[in-house]
Order: C-alpha cells, then sequence, then structure tokens
C-alpha cells in the first residue's frame, strides 16, 4: 500500500519501474528517497542490464570508466575504484551489484519477471502491469527502464532451427560462458560487439569466419590499465570533471577543436588525426568541428581511417573489403583492441555477405555464395531494435485503449523522449528522441531519473492525479529532433540510428543530437512550470 495520500487507495504501489539496469537502479533509489513505494520488474536474474546481458568475450565500454559512471552520490565515485580506461563487462557488473547492495535496491527488485502488458485506467489514473506469469500489479506511476539496446535482434535466416552446433547472440550471451578453443567459429557482423569479440574470438578458435555485410569504421581503444594519478586526480575534484563532461556529448578530457578540418593544411589535419588514433578513443571524432556537417571534412577523416587500414592489413583484398565506403561517423564509431591485425592471422577469413549473401543455415554451417562454411559455433553480433524494440515487445495500452505500437507505426512521437500524449503518467528512460544513444548514457540516464523524480513531487505537492504531454508540444518536439538531424550527415547512413537495421521499421532518427542543449531546454521547460505538459 501507498505511503502517500495522493495514491488512491487500492493501487498496490506508488510507481513500476521496468528493467534493473543503471536507470531502473538510480529511479528506484530516487523514488525510494522521496517516501514512495515501488517496485522493480526485471527479466534478468540479476541486476546490471546491458551488463548482465552482454557477457561476451571482449565487452567493455566505449567512454572511459571514470565518465561511465554514476555521479549521483559523492561516497559512491569516490570509493569505487575502476582498474582500466575502459572498464570490461564483469567489472561494470560488479560495479552495479555493489551498487544494488550499497543502496539496498534488491528487496524491491523483482528478478526473473518479464512485463507483457501495461494498461492505462482512466477512471482511477493507475496503470495495471502484467507479467509473463499473469501476475498483475497496479501503481500511479509507471517507468520504462528498459534500455535503449536491450531488445536484441536475431536475423530470421532460413534454417536456423537445423543447425546442430552452439547459436548465440552477443546481446544474450550464455550465462555458463562459452569455450571457443579448438573450434570452428562463425560470427556474423561488424559492429561494436563484433569489433570486440572478435580478436578474443580469434584467439581461441581453431577457425573463425567473420560474415560482413558493411564494413565499420573503428579507431584503436588505447585501453590499458587505469592510471591511479589519473584516478587520484579526477577524483580530487570530480564534480569539475562531470561539469566538463556534461557540456558535451562525451569526453570531459577530449579536446574538443571547434575548427573546421577543412581549415587546417592537409599535413595538419593529418598530424591532428595520428595523435588522437595513437592517443586512442572517440576522441578521434572530436578532431574537428564539421566530420558530422560537411561531407568534405568527412572525407578527411574517412580517407585517414581507410589508410591506416591499408597499412595494417597485409592482404590487400581483405584490407580492401574492411575499407568502409559510407560516411564516417553516421553509424557508431567502433573502438577496437587489435580488430584490423586480426584479419592477419592465418585462422582468420572475411566473407563480404554482398558477394556471398548467406543463404541459409544447415545442420553442419552456412551456406554463402554457395559456399557451404562448416562451423560448431555461431555468434550473432547483429545488433538491437533499438530504442523503440523494448517498448514495442510490451502491450503497452494508454487512454481510450490507445496502443503505444500503433501510435509509434510511423515512428516514435514523444516530448523530450520521456512521455507521449495518451499514455499519461507513462515515463521512459532515455527513451526515442532524447539524446540517450549520443552521449554517455549514465548522466543522460541521471538527468531523466530526477526529471522524472522532480515531476512526480511537482504533482504530489500539487495534489496532481496524472501528467502528459499536450498534442502541439509533442508535435513540436518530433519535427525538432527530425531537423536537427536533417541537418547533418547522419541520415545518409543504413545506421540502428535510423532504425534501418530492423525490416520494416520506419526509417526516422531516433534520438536528439546535443546533450547540453537538451537539457538547457528541460530546466527551461521546469522553469515555465512544465512547459508542454498537461497535468489533471
Ligand atoms: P539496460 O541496461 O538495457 O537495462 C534494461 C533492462 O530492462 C534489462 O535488464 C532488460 O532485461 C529489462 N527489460 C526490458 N524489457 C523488459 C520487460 N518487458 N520486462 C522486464 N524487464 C525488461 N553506453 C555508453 O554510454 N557507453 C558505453 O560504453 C556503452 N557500451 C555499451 C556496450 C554494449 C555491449 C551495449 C549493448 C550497450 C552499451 N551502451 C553504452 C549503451 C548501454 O545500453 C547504456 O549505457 C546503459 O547500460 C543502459 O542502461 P539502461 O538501464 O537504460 O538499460
Ligand atoms: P550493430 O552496431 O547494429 O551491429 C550489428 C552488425 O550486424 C552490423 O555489422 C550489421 O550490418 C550486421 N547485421 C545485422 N543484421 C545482419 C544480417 N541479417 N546479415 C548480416 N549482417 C547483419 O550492433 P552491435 O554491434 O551489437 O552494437 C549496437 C550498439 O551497442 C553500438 O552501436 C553501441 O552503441 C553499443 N555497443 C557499444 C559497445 C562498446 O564498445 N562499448 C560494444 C557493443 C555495443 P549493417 O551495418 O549492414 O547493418
Amino acid at each position: 500500500m501507498s505511503t502517500d495520500a495522493v495514491t488512491d487507495a487500492g493501487a498496490d504501489l506508488d510507481a513500476i519501474v521496468v528493467g534493473a539496469g543503471f536507470a531502473g537502479l538510480y529511479m528506484l533509489h530516487r523514488l525510494r528517497g522521496m517516501g514512495l513505494t515501488a517496485r522493480v520488474y526485471e527479466a534478468a536474474d540479476g541486476v546490471g542490464g546491458t551488463w548482465f546481458w552482454n557477457a561476451y568475450p571482449g565487452a567493455r565500454c566505449d567512454i572511459e570508466s571514470l565518465e561511465y559512471s554514476y555521479q549521483f552520490d559523492e561516497a559512491l565515485q569516490q570509493e569505487w575504484i575502476w582498474t582500466e580506461r575502459y572498464a570490461a563487462q564483469p567489472e561494470i557488473l560488479a560495479y552495479l551489484e555493489h551498487v544494488a547492495d550499497r543502496f539496498d535496491l534488491r528487496r524491491d527488485i523483482r528478478f526473473g519477471a518479464r512485463v507483457v502488458s501495461a494498461v492505462f485506467d482512466e477512471g482511477a489514473a493507475l496503470w495495471t502491469v502484467a507479467l509473463d506469469g499473469g501476475e498483475r500489479a497496479t501503481a500511479r506511476w509507471c517507468v520504462m527502464a528498459t534500455g535503449s539496446l536491450s531488445s536484441s535482434n536475431l536475423p530470421a535466416v532460413p534454417g536456423l532451427e537445423t543447425f546442430e552446433g552452439l547459436v548465440c547472440h552477443t546481446g544474450r550471451w550464455p550465462r555458463s560462458g562459452v569455450d571457443f578453443s579448438g573450434r570452428r567459429v562463425a560470427v556474423i557482423g561488424t559492429g561494436s560487439s563484433a569489433i570486440q569479440a572478435i580478436p578474443e574470438i580469434a584467439r581461441q578458435a581453431a577457425r573463425l569466419t567473420v560474415f560482413q555485410r558493411t564494413a565499420t569504421y573503428s579507431v584503436p581503444a588505447g585501453n590499458a590499465p587505469l592510471d591511479p594519478e589519473v584516478q587520484r586526480r579526477v577524483k580530487a575534484d570530480y564534480r569539475a570533471f562531470r561539469l566538463r563532461n556534461s557540456l558535451m556529448p562525451i569526453g570531459a578530457d577530449f579536446d574538443h577543436r571547434d575548427v573546421s578540418a577543412l581549415a587546417v593544411p592537409p599535413a595538419d589535419r593529418d598530424a591532428e588525426y595520428e595523435a588522437r588514433w595513437r592517443r586512442g578513443g572517440a576522441c578521434f571524432a572530436a578532431a574537428f568541428n564539421d566530420l558530422v556537417i560537411s561531407e568534405e571534412a568527412n572525407r578527411t577523416a574517412a580517407d585517414f581511417v581507410r589508410a591506416k587500414i591499408r597499412a595494417i592489413v597485409t592482404d590487400p583484398v581483405t584490407a580492401e573489403a574492411l575499407s568502409p565506403g559510407h560516411t564516417f561517423g553516421c553509424k557508431r564509431l567502433c573502438l577496437d583492441t587489435g580488430y584490423y591485425e586480426t584479419f592477419n592471422r592465418p585462422n582468420v577469413r572475411l566473407v563480404d555477405v554482398n558477394r556471398a549473401p548467406i543463404e541459409a543455415i544447415l545442420p553442419e554451417g552456412l551456406k554463402a555464395g554457395g559456399e557451404v562454411h562448416a562451423v560448431d559455433i555461431i555468434v550473432f553480433a547483429t545488433g538491437f531494435d533499438a530504442l523503440t524494440g523494448a517498448l514495442d515487445r510490451i502491450d503497452i495500452r494508454g487512454r481510450g485503449g490507445l496502443r503505444l505500437k500503433d501510435k509509434w507505426a510511423e515512428g516514435a512521437r514523444t516530448y523530450l523522449g520521456l512521455q507521449s500524449e495518451g499514455f499519461p503518467n507513462l515515463f521512459t528512460i532515455t527513451g526515442p528522441q532524447s539524446p540517450s544513444v549520443f552521449t554517455n548514457m549514465v548522466p543522460s540516464i541521471e538527468q531523466h531519473v530526477d526529471f522524472i523524480a522532480d515531476c512526480i513531487a511537482h504533482m504530489r505537492e500539487r495534489g496532481f492525479r496524472s501528467v502528459e504531454p499536450h498534442r502541439p508540444a509533442e508535435d513540436a518536439w518530433v519535427e525538432h529532433v527530425g531537423a536537427i538531424a536533417a541537418a547533418t550527415l547522419y541520415p545518409t547512413c543504413n545506421s540502428w540510428y535510423l532504425g534501418a537495421n530492423i525490416p520494416g521499421k520506419p526509417r526516422v532518427i531516433l534520438a536528439h543530437l546535443g546533450f547540453p542543449t537538451y537539457v538547457e531546454r528541460c530546466r527551461d521547460v521546469v522553469a515555465k512550470g512544465y512547459e508542454g505538459f498537461t497535468f489533471a
């Protein structure tokens, strides 16, 4: 039962949160801190979200550990010691488990609990959430912390069910791990997950065949043990470091240069790229201010990476196949540890599926371009139905029985990526049309959680029972998000940012470009009495 007078008698809880990753854990902590009763439903058997599921070899963050972590609690950020520049999956999972224990969160989390529907009762202004086992609970507020990259994409390859070996997806990695030693392995996909897994698998496997649809731009991560002196310096004034980070999407110490790539002589430009290549990390993309705006500027970065690939990969045919032809950075830039070098190994082979399409999976392997590749293990590194996928998999019904999936059939429609009209009291954390995947996601998550918690506090203080955006505000936001993207090179690629990786998904930009401007806009909305939201 609720502890708060606003919640109607009859509601089981004040708030239900779906998902126990970075977002769900902090949301629960905030709700509890406000004296609300809350429960988290999590499909997995543990906390961690992304870092629970993506336990493939080589998985690690590509934003530096000191930034890819919570800042809401000073003691927490001081006491946790990161061991590597980019923490590996087991370390990030251990961190999130520590957070769950430190703030005593587990007692309000139901594990192994998949939410299948969420239905709004207009009369009572309550959400009823149902689990796959049939259990139900009601609450005033429902927060979807279901993740932007949590709904794995397994392409429908004919014959998959006939395969006699092991099939795994990087985003649903077997808890018991996978032993590749002496095995013949196929990896399908060459995005961020594959880039990390391929060098590790190649070291163990007898043979590795990589099936590539689109070649990838990748720069060295430059991962290394984290220098204790660097960690000490950041922690000495973590607040200032976080503040610097909040003024840009990622990279507090990136040296974001506010100069066009075309404004410097070619030799100086290449020297800049070279310095950043050596330093490692996504700071490469911050070398100039117009790399995702001007095609000509973009080509300078693309040419630099292609030259690196030709210099690293000894077989010219493989080097050519690994060289991307699309716009640099319009698919997420990958950070690797020895990815291109892996193709110099005698046990690794690249298959370009544009020339040799995967026709079928057979009991003994894959058939591509007429050739049968006998393998023991197939790894699908084929990504996610990003941003909308996890929400689409839940039957969410708002006012008048409106289905969220139907409302979003032509593309997501939200206000600030936080709410959608017709779905009162339903919030999404880093949902579609918020900056989410274009940012360091942990600060983005914290900003959303704080916004939602403050909005709920605002409602309780004034006795409101429901909040939702009003249509003109939502329409303007959808247009605004599209217009920003249209002024960049992002629409030029078939990326998951546009939903282009999922057959039949509408091709629209799924996230808002720009974090500081977004935060500013949210502050302004609140200052103007939650402009664009309707309370009742
Ligand atoms: P998630 O961690 O995805 O958690 C969502 C949870 O909701 C999951 O546990 C899921 O099981 C649960 N859930 C979903 N639907 C239901 C349902 N119907 N019922 C019950 N439970 C449900 N971002 C960065 O900023 N930097 C990085 O370096 C970075 N690296 C990444 C590496 C990988 C391999 C991947 C896949 C993503 C990475 N990301 C990175 C993005 C990452 O997803 C976010 O940074 C962050 O972890 C998201 O946290 P979250 O809590 O919002 O979602
Ligand atoms: P992804 O970037 O979507 O890559 C999927 C890969 O599979 C692509 O190469 C894609 O080719 C290919 N593919 C998809 N369907 C295919 C099919 N039917 N046949 C052949 N190939 C197919 O997915 P991801 O690598 O899992 O990464 C998703 C996101 O998660 C990243 O962009 C990043 O945001 C995050 N992530 C981060 C890290 C990190 O370094 N911290 C690691 C992993 C993931 P196309 O390009 O042609 O579609």
